[in-house]
């Protein structure tokens, strides 16, 4: 039997843990063939091992998604290899949390450049080659702060707020073109993230709403996102948003 997602070629970014790094194998199981990025090899690595005996022929992309010319250039190197891409999910993210009065600003341009720029320029580098095959499906992982803005997470809520607003404004801009763009706003979810909060008392603050809660799984996330470009071609899923029962 044909699998779902046989004959598409995807790119999953920061696919070297947590979120991305589920979501690379839910849409290799589903058939595709997926390109991996991120910037710790081993655990690139690891995964294609994993990914290469379901047929996804992986293709492992060591990048520093900061810089948006690297953005770029994982999304060229996916078309150079396979020939097309038709699935680009922009994954990768950090979350520094304080408080505006005490916050490195130096930490949250990297932030706002990983999460938002980034982003935007992999969608821009993916739009070519979507437009001229009047196919593609772009999603973008933002999160609840990309709804709620929580304090310590100002700046984390601009860049989520931004990838909100940046997807519906590029939805609108291609969806005659028959490319879809989707945003996922998950909850909370039991990933590494959470590890690179450098501010003592924001890191307290999330890890006591943590213990309160059962969280979301990266698996959750990925069969979201699993659901959303399975759908058929003329069905858009625009907004997911998804939270822990626990989670108010
Ligand atoms: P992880 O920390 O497990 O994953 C983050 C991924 O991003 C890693 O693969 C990491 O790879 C990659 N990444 C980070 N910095 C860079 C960089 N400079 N260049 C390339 N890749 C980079 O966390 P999650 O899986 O939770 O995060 C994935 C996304 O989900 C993020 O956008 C996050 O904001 C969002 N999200 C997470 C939630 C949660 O509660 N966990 C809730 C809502 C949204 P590497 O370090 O190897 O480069």
């Amino acid at each position: 039997m044909q699998k779902r997602l046989e004959g598409r070629v995807a790119l999953v970014t920061g696919a070297s843990s947590g979120i991305g790094e589920a979501t690379a194998l839910a849409l290799a199981e589903a058939g595709a063939r997926v390109a991996i990025a991120a910037r710790r090899r081993d655990r690139l690595d690891t995964l294609a091992a994993r990914l290469a005996p379901l047929g996804a022929e992986p293709l492992v992309l060591v990048a520093d998604l900061v810089s948006e010319t690297e953005a770029q250039r994982v999304v060229k190197e996916t078309e150079a290899h396979y020939g097309r891409l038709d699935i680009l999910i922009n994954n990768a993210g950090v979350m520094y949390l304080e408080p505006v009065a005490e916050a490195d600003l130096g930490r949250w341009r990297h932030m706002l450049e990983l999460n938002v720029l980034s982003l935007i320029a992999a969608s821009q580098a993916a739009l070519a080659g979507m437009r001229a095959r009047r196919d593609g499906h772009i999603v973008n992982v933002s999160s609840v702060a990309g709804r709620v803005a929580n304090p310590n997470a100002a700046a984390y809520a601009a860049t989520k707020f931004g990838v909100v607003g940046f997807s519906e404004s590029l939805r609108r801009e291609v969806y005659k073109d028959n490319i879809r763009v989707s945003v996922i706003e998950p909850g909370m979810v039991a990933t590494e993230l959470r590890e690179h909060i450098g501010h003592a008392g924001a890191r307290q603050a999330v890890e006591a709403r943590v213990a309160e809660m059962r969280q979301l799984q990266p698996e959750d996330i990925a069969d979201t996102i699993l659901f959303c470009v399975t759908r058929p071609s003329y069905v858009c899923i625009n907004e997911v948003l998804l939270r822990p029962t626990d989670q108010e």
